[in-house]
C-alpha cells in the first residue's frame, strides 16, 4: 500500500496535535490565534514539561515567527486558562506542561517509591523490583480513607555522598 503524504512543511507539527489544539480553544471559547495554537500544541506533544526556550525552540519556522513576549504571554494565559501548569524546577527555571499529561506524570510515580536527597533535593524514581510490594499504611482517624500510599526514602544520593562525604 502507497502512503501518500500531503506536502507541506515537514516541520510542523502533527495536523493531530494541531487539532487537538484548536479543539481545546474553542471549548475554552477563546479566540484561536496562530501563537495560541501552535504554543498549546507544542505543549499537548511534548512528553516533559518546557522551558520558554523549549517552546521557543519548537515552534516551526515557517510562516510569521512569533516573538519571546508572545510566548511569555501564551503561555502564562494558557496557566490562567487551567489548561497548562507552570512549576519552577531545581535550576529555578520556569517549566510548562499541559496539565493532563502532569496528572497522567503524577498517576505513573504513584505506582513506584522515590528516593529524596537532602542535599540537592533532587527525587529519583526507585524501580518497582527495589521497593517493598506494598508499604504498610499507617493508622488513620475513623472516616479517613486511604486511597494510596507512597514510599519516600530520604537520605544523601551517590552524587552529594561523593561530593561531600557524610560527617558521621
Ligand atoms: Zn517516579
Ligand atoms: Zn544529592
Amino acid at each position: 500500500m502507497t502512503r501518500i503524504t500531503p506536502d507541506g512543511p515537514a516541520a510542523a507539527p502533527a495536523p493531530a496535535i494541531l487539532e487537538a489544539a484548536h479543539e481545546r480553544l474553542r471549548q475554552l471559547g477563546a479566540r484561536v490565534t496562530q501563537p495560541r495554537l501552535c504554543i498549546l500544541a507544542c505543549l499537548i506533544g511534548s512528553d516533559e514539561a518546557l522551558t520558554h526556550q523549549a517552546v521557543i525552540d519548537r515552534l516551526p519556522e515557517q510562516g510569521e515567527t512569533i516573538d519571546r513576549v508572545t510566548v511569555y504571554r501564551v503561555l502564562d494565559w494558557l496557566v490562567e486558562q487551567g489548561v497548562a501548569q507552570k512549576r519552577a524546577g531545581n535550576d529555578r527555571v520556569f517549566r510548562f506542561s499541559l496539565v493532563e499529561h502532569e496528572a497522567a506524570r503524577a498517576q505513573e510515580h504513584r505506582q513506584h517509591s522515590h528516593f529524596h536527597c537532602t542535599r540537592c533535593d533532587r527525587t529519583f524514581c526507585l524501580d518497582d523490583a527495589s521497593a517493598p510490594a506494598q508499604p504498610a499504611a499507617p493508622r488513620v482517624p475513623s472516616g479517613f480513607a486511604i486511597e494510596h500510599v507512597e514510599l519516600t526514602v530520604n537520605g544523601v544520593c551517590a552524587e552529594c555522598g561523593k561530593r561531600t562525604p557524610a560527617a558521621h
